[in-house]
């Protein structure tokens, strides 16, 4: 199972982190050892001062494909979920001033949170609704319908250069609101208005 995620696919987001809006997705990937076990606390490692929380809609895919049309594409994804894409943000700063790759700052253990999945045709697609609250205050919300690039868009994009499996996990990009994690903080995901998991920063 592979992790593909997505980077500056809202424009609110990619302005408050000081980036241009993108022409082609912005890709990037998380090695399975990077899901945090369903239950387990998320523990800030001792590399970072600045992990930051992205909450984010994740696809499942559903069927192995490659060059997958985009008019084709939603029928390789069946159910949803939301995630944490959780990043060591100063050491990301770092490596992106050098020009080198993101992975230390993206992939390490524990920081891909996902929430249970859900069957996709329960929801509207466009018009998703999601928000995580941190200690009790929203503080992301975001909706699909702002997505630069949709679902559809990423599939066809990526798969071009990475065969798509089932069981795979695309992180679609975060809303604006990124912030800081500190230890006891509690964070909640809700879906359309229903809490699909909740986490404690040790
Ligand atoms: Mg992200």
């Amino acid at each position: 199972m592979k992790i593909i995620c997505i980077g500056r696919n809202y424009a609110e987001h990619a302005k408050e982190l000081g980036n241009e809006i993108p022409e082609n997705p912005v890709i990037f990937m998380k090695p399975d050892t990077a899901v945090l076990k369903k239950g387990s606390d998320f523990y800030i490692p001792e590399f970072s001062q600045d992990v930051h929380y992205e909450l984010e809609v994740v696809l499942k895919i559903s069927k192995g494909g490659k060059y997958i049309q985009e008019d084709k594409a939603a029928n390789y994804f069946e159910e949803i979920g939301l995630g944490i894409d959780f990043t060591a943000r100063d050491l990301q700063s770092q490596l992106k001033a050098k020009g080198l790759p993101w992975e230390l700052a993206k992939g390490f253990d524990g920081s891909a949170v996902l929430s249970e999945f859900y069957k996709k045709a329960d929801f509207d697609m466009k018009n998703l609704n999601f928000s995580l609250v941190k200690n009790k205050e929203e503080v992301q919300n975001g909706n699909t319908s702002m997505m630069i690039f949709p679902p559809e868009k990423i599939i066809a994009f990526v798969s071009q250069y990475f065969t798509l499996k089932t069981g795979d996990l695309i992180f679609t990009g975060t809303p604006k609101g990124v912030g800081k994690v500190s230890e006891n903080d509690i964070l909640e995901g809700f879906l359309e208005g229903k809490k699909v998991f909740d986490l404690r920063i040790q």
